[in-house]
């Protein structure tokens, strides 16, 4: 069976007149299998939500090819992908800016049915569905985006984002700006929903204990590129990389309440001057001669996961 997702050496670049390439995503491959939820964490800068970007055709690769369903959609031309665009959903951080002020809520959860050419009847019926199962009011249809709390907004971008039963949702910092007992709620949602409709996932976040909690296995992300990637449970109780570690020491309870702190080892560097060999290697604790010098591949570990790294644990 065809993976849902496959990412295959994808790369971004952002090119400035007289400034080094700003290199955002190098060389990122991975596949999602079907009912498969893989988390995506690093810090600010370290390319998660670029690459989302990418998957969800919103910004053009500079490298590598990208298949949702066997399907290569790299260059695919927008005409071609409206019809592909049903089976591939996104939830963002800002419920308020990713919904339509000016649009009730029946027509906003509606609209991706609407673009995917399904009838009106069968529109309404599904509207009124995907309201209940996220909870919301029969009433909460007639009205706009305003009249919601944000955790109510976000159950409005999660129905809007079901109703075409896509294959793929990607989930880029959804629970982030929502209040701590409310994430724990959408939390609660997406991970429900995703075993009621066997949903592919891919859930971006700078959140551990998100990622631990809804992720059957979790990327690690640093200066643009994968450094270790896994099953949850392997990568949480024994990472291998000392990025890894360091970022779960950083936040030894998971919880949803606590994203990686902002001066973890020190300064990341910029994407622009990346360091020579391993590009961890100023800010790691481990770091030796070789790695100054010899840029470590992503190689397998013993027990399903993937290390960028000379020295893993
Ligand atoms: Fe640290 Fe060296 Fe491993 Fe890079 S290769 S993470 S510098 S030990």
């Amino acid at each position: 069976m065809n993976p849902i997702l496959e990412v295959e050496k994808v790369g971004r670049r952002f090119e400035s007149p007289g400034l080094n390439p700003l290199i955002a995503v190098d060389g990122v491959s991975f596949k999602l299998a079907s009912g498969e939820t893989l988390g995506i964490v690093g810090e600010s800068g370290c390319g998660k939500s670029t690459l989302a970007r990418m998957v969800l055709k919103l910004l053009a690769v500079s490298a590598g090819r990208i298949r949702l369903d066997g399907a290569d959609i790299t260059d695919l031309p927008e005409a071609q992908m409206r019809p592909l665009r049903r089976g591939i959903q996104a939830v963002f951080q800002d419920p308020m800016s990713s919904l339509n002020p000016r649009m009730r809520v029946r027509d906003i959860v509606a609209e991706p049915m609407r673009a995917a050419g399904i009838d009106a009847a069968t529109r309404e019926a599904r509207v009124r569905e995907m309201l209940s199962i996220v909870g919301l009011p029969a009433d909460a249809a007639e009205r706009y985006p305003h009249a919601f709390s944000g955790g109510q907004r976000q159950r409005i971008a999660i129905a809007r984002a079901l109703a075409s039963s896509p294959k793929l949702v990607v989930c880029d910092e959804a629970t982030s700006a929502l209040d701590v007992s409310v994430q724990a709620q959408v939390l609660n949602l997406l991970g429900e929903l995703r075993t009621r409709y066997g949903l592919s996932m891919l859930f971006i976040s700078h959140n551990l204990g998100a990622v631990r909690y809804i992720a059957d296995r979790v990327a690690i992300m640093y200066l643009g590129r994968i450094v270790e990637i896994g099953p949850v449970g392997a990568i949480f109780d024994k990472p291998a990389h000392p990025y890894t570690e360091a970022l779960i020491a950083a936040v030894p309870e998971p919880d949803p309440d606590l994203p990686i702190p902002e001066a973890l080892l020190g300064e990341i560097p910029n994407a622009r001057e990346r360091p020579i060999g391993c590009h961890f290697h100023p800010r790691c604790p481990k770091a030796q001669d070789r790695c100054r010098v010899e840029d470590p591949a992503l190689v397998a570990g013993n027990d399903g996961r993937q290390i960028r790294c000379h020295f893993p644990n």
